[in-house]
C-alpha cells in the first residue's frame, strides 16, 4: 500500500484469554496444515523480494508451490500475477481470497538470517507473509478437495504498492467475474501475535488522492510588489482557503483530509519570485464526498489565483478508492474467525487511514477486509519490520475457516 498501515499499532490490545474464548475443539482440517512449509515459503520469498510489476521469480515460485498441491489449475492473468483456482468436489458459489506479492524499494535492517538477497528492495509492508499464508490456505483446501463445495480462487496479485495497482489489471481481464465474494487481509504490529482485528462495516480504508500545483506569478523588487504578482501570497491564501474545504463543505462526522506537504518558492528575503510549487494529500471514505472534495479543490484555487491575477497549473492524481467491507461478509468473517480462534483472539479494529487497491474488487462483487496481528514492533514499510512467524498459523487457520464457511452458507 501506499502508506504504511498506522492503524493497526493500536488494534490489538486484547484482554487475556480465559477458557471461555477458546474456540471448540479443533476441525479435521487443522492438521493438515502445512505450517513448517508456510514458514520456509514466506522465508525464501522474503530472502527474494521484487518491485512491484515485477514479481516474475516470486509468480514462478508460487505457481509451482501451487502445481506441486496436484489439484488446483493456474493461470496467470497478466505477466507478474497468479491465480489458482480449485474447483471443489460438490456444486456451490465461488469466492476468492486475495494476497498481494511485491516488496518496496526499502533496505533492509532486519539482520535476519534470511534477510533480502536484492539490495535495496525488501518485503516491509509484510506481502511475503501474505502469500505464505494463502499458499498454506490452499494447500489445506486442497487436501479436503471434496468436501469443498464450491470454488476457491486463490489471487496472488502484483503490485499493490504502485498506483494504479495490480487489482485493476487481473480484473480486466475477467478471470474473476464469477467470483461472488472478495476476501483479503493485511498484517501488521499489533500486542497479541495472530489475533485477528475486524475492521468496520462500510469504509475500512481511506481513498488517497492528490494534487501539484504550480502558481505562474511576476516577479518583482521586494520593495516594488506593485509591479509583480506575488505567488507566495497566493499561495499562502489557497493553503488557508483549502481547510476551509472540510470544515465547511464536507457534511460533520464524514471523515476527511486535506493536507498541503510541500510549498516551495522564492529564494531571497528582498525578492518576490514568479511561482510556487504546492503539492498535497487527499483522503475520504466515500466517493460522493471525493468528488467533492476533488471540485471544491479546483474552485477554490481557480478563483484565488484570479483575484491575485495569477495563473496556475494544476495535476490532480486519483489513488485508490476507499476499502467498502460489506456488513454481511464482515460479521462472517468475525464469526469464522471466533469459531476458529477463539473470541479472545478476534477484535474490533480501527479504519485504516492507509489506502488498499484491494478496494477495486468490491467492482466484481462484495468484499471483506481485516488486520492480523505479527505481535509487538515497528509499522509496515520500516527498514526493519519483522513479524512474528508465529502469528501466520493463525492467519491460515481464519483464511480457511472463512472460506469454508462463506461456501456453506452460499
Ligand atoms: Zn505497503
Ligand atoms: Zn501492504
Amino acid at each position: 500500500m501506499v502508506a504504511a498501515i498506522f492503524g493497526l499499532v493500536s488494534v490489538v490490545a486484547l484482554h487475556a484469554s480465559g477458557s471461555s474464548d477458546r474456540p471448540g475443539k479443533e476441525p479435521a482440517w487443522v492438521k493438515n496444515i502445512p505450517v513448517e512449509k508456510i514458514i520456509e515459503w514466506r522465508r525464501y520469498i522474503h530472502q527474494n523480494p521484487e518491485l512491484s510489476y515485477e514479481e516474475l521469480f516470486t509468480s514462478e515460485y508460487v505457481t509451482s508451490v501451487l502445481e506441486s498441491f496436484g489439484n488446483i489449475e493456474v493461470i496467470w492473468p497478466t505477466p507478474t500475477s497468479v491465480v489458482g483456482i480449485l474447483r471443489g468436489g460438490k456444486a456451490g458459489s465461488t469466492v476468492a481470497f486475495r494476497a498481494d506479492t511485491d516488496a518496496l524499494p526499502v533496505p533492509e535492517e532486519t539482520g535476519l538470517p534470511f534477510a533480502s538477497v536484492n539490495e535495496g528492495v525488501s518485503h516491509a509492508c509484510g506481502h511475503d507473509v501474505h502469500t505464505a499464508m494463502l499458499l498454506g490456505t490452499a494447500a489445506t483446501l486442497s487436501s479436503m478437495q471434496k468436501q469443498i463445495k464450491g470454488t476457491v480462487c486463490f489471487i496472488f496479485q502484483h503490485a499493490e504498492e504502485q498506483s494504479p495497482g495490480g487489482a485493476l489489471d487481473i480484473i480486466q481481464t475477467g478471470v474473476l467475474d464469477e467470483v461472488k465474494a472478495f476476501f483479503g487481509l493485511h498484517i501488521g504490529p499489533g500486542q497479541v501475535p495472530g489475533a485477528v482485528g475486524i475492521l468496520p462495516d462500510g469504509p475500512a480504508s481511506t481513498a488517497s488522492d492528490g494534487f501539484y500545483l504550480i502558481i505562474q506569478g511576476k516577479g518583482s523588487h521586494g520593495s516594488m510588489p506593485h509591479l509583480g504578482i506575488d505567488p507566495i501570497v497566493t499561495g499562502a491564501e489557497i493553503v488557508t482557503a483549502l481547510q476551509t474545504i472540510v470544515s465547511r463543505n464536507v457534511t460533520p462526522g464524514e471523515m476527511a483530509v486535506i493536507s498541503v506537504g510541500k510549498f516551495q518558492s522564492g529564494n531571497a528575503p528582498n525578492v518576490i519570485p514568479d511561482r510556487a510549487l504546492l503539492a498535497g494529500t487527499v483522503r475520504t471514505i466515500s466517493e460522493p464526498t471525493r468528488h467533492l472534495l476533488k471540485e471544491r479543490i479546483r474552485t477554490v484555487i481557480d478563483n484565488i489565483a484570479l483575484a491575485h491575477g495569477a495563473t496556475y497549473s494544476l495535476e490532480y492524481t486519483s489513488g485508490y478508492p476507499a476499502m467498502q467491507n460489506d456488513p454481511a461478509l464482515n460479521s462472517l468473517a468475525r464469526a469464522s474467525a471466533i469459531k476458529i480462534l477463539g473470541s479472545g483472539m478476534v477484535t474490533d479494529a480501527p479504519r485504516m487511514t492507509a489506502s488498499e487497491d484491494f478496494a477495486r474488487y468490491r467492482k466484481i462483487a462484495p468484499s471483506c477486509y481485516f488486520n492480523l496481528s505479527t505481535g509487538p514492533g515497528v509499522t509496515n514499510h520500516h527498514p526493519a519490520f519483522n513479524p512474528d512467524e508465529s502469528s501466520l498459523i493463525n492467519g491460515v487457520k481464519a483464511e480457511v475457516q472463512i472460506i469454508l464457511d462463506y461456501l456453506d452458507q452460499n
